[in-house]
This record gives structure tokens, sequence and C-alpha cells, in this order.
């Protein structure tokens, strides 16, 4: 016959010390609704629905920012060079222009989210560093038409190394399938190349503010009265903002001005 042995030692149910263990006894959970205290508010649940909406906003816009770049990306590539060498073209955000992951990794984020001293900070990828990337082999996808199609998103296995991958032709805007590339050919260029746009961002932050207070430093030196002013005055940004959609709007118009000086001739 067999014995049945209870081991009764332990509490029952036995619940392993998790940081996040939110389990209250009876008793509190009483003395909780009696004050009626939910452990989610209907002020955090509507902070969450709304982030959600802007979310969702932010995804539409994206969508067509997306479009709006590859159907101009003829334009966008006959420039750059010139989008490469203006700052406020190179750092237009182009995190939502390409896609990729693979097996076990997940999707690569093209954007990183930081929480500085309660400020919330996005670091995209950068344009310039997109076309960067699509100057690699790996990246580019000859195209039936002649052109030079790039590469938008891929998919894949680190442990097979297999991989597929979509491209899109910037001059008859045909998408190509494209097969048992390396994966680790696309992933691991694209995750070094946005790890050093976070440099650059990370760097360019600490640049302005050494320059702060050097300027900070000088202006007490000359006297100005240090109470009332202090270093984070005089931090500064980049300038002259650019987005996408001005970005595509100047490039025209510089094509259309010089096609007109040449019909000029
Ligand atoms: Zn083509």
């Amino acid at each position: 016959m067999a014995t049945i042995h209870i081991d009764d030692s332990k509490p029952f149910p036995y619940f392993p010390a998790e940081p996040n263990n939110k389990r209250e006894t009876f008793a509190d959970f009483c003395k909780r609704q009696a004050a009626e205290l939910n452990l989610v508010s209907d002020e955090m649940e509507q902070e969450k629905r709304e982030q959600a909406e802007m979310q969702e906003l932010m995804k539409k816009s994206n969508e067509r920012k997306k479009a709006l770049f590859y159907d101009n990306l003829d334009l966008i590539l006959r420039h750059r060079d010139e989008i490469r060498g203006t700052p406020r073209y190179a750092n237009i955000d182009a995190h939502y222009l390409v896609r990729g992951g693979g097996l076990y990794l997940g999707p690569l984020s093209m954007t990183r989210r930081y929480n500085f001293a309660g400020t919330l900070v996005n670091i995209n990828l950068k344009l310039s560093t997109l076309l960067e990337v699509w100057d690699n082999a790996q990246f580019k996808v000859e195209c039936s038409c002649g052109g030079t199609a790039v590469i938008r998103s891929f998919a894949g296995s680190p442990l097979s190394g297999c991989s597929q991958a979509t491209a899109i032709c910037p001059c008859c805007k045909k998408e190509i399938r494209v097969r048992n590339r390396s994966f680790g050919g696309y992933y691991g260029l694209l995750r070094i190349m946005i790890d050093r746009d976070i440099e650059k961002v990370a760097r360019n932050i600490v640049a302005q503010w050494t320059h702060a207070e050097v300027n900070y430093g000088k202006k007490v030196a000359e006297g100005n009265d240090a109470k009332w002013n202090k270093a984070g005055s005089e931090l500064h940004g980049d300038g002259e903002f650019c987005n996408l959609e001005t970005m595509i709007n100047e490039l025209k118009m510089k094509e259309f001005k010089a096609q007109c000086e040449a019909e000029k001739m």
C-alpha cells in the first residue's frame, strides 16, 4: 500500500519571494476595500489609456512618414551626400524606416527610451546612419530594372544564420524578396550603428553641458551674480531642428530651381 506523506512544514500555498509580489492578506484586502483604495486607481488607468492613444497616433504618423520616405527614395538617394553633410538632415529620426529581428532575439529596437532624472529621452536611428547602412553590399540588391534596391526589413535566426529580407527599388518602387544572406550581417551591423548613434547623442549632451559650465564660469569670473544665474541657463541644443517632410520639400525645391536654371541656359 502506498503512503502519502504531507509536508506541512512550509506555508501553503507557497509563494516565492518575488520583488513585485503584490499579494496581500485577506485582512489587509478588507481594510483597503473599506478605504475605497484600488491597487490601480482610475487616474492611473486614464493615464494609461491616454498614453496608448498617443502611441496609436504616433504609429499612424510614422506609417505616413514611412510611405512618404519610400515614395521619395530616389530623391533622397540622389542627395545622400548632401544629407550626410547637413546636420539638420543627417540627424532626422529614421527609426520607423527599417525593421528587423530574429528568433530568440526578438525585434531589433531602432529607438531606445531612457529615463534620466524623471525625464524621458528617446534616442533614434538617424537618417545619415541608415544611408550609411545602405552603402554595405549586405543591404543592397540589384533590381531587374537596373536600379539598386535597399533592404528595409529582415528576419532570421542567429543559430542557422538563415534570413529573409525585403528590399525596395528607388527607380521602379518594386519590392524584392531576398533570401539566405547572413542574418548576422543584417542584425550585427544595424545594432552597432544604433549603438553609435546613442554614443553620438550622449557625447553631444556632455559636450554641450561642458560648454555651458565653461560659459557660466566665465560670467561669474566677470563679476556676474552667481546667485541668480546658474549653468543651466547656458545649456543650448544643436540649433535648428528639421523634420522629414521639410527636408523632402527643400530637396524638391532645390532640384526644381536647378532645372529652371538649366532651361535658361
Ligand atoms: Zn527597380
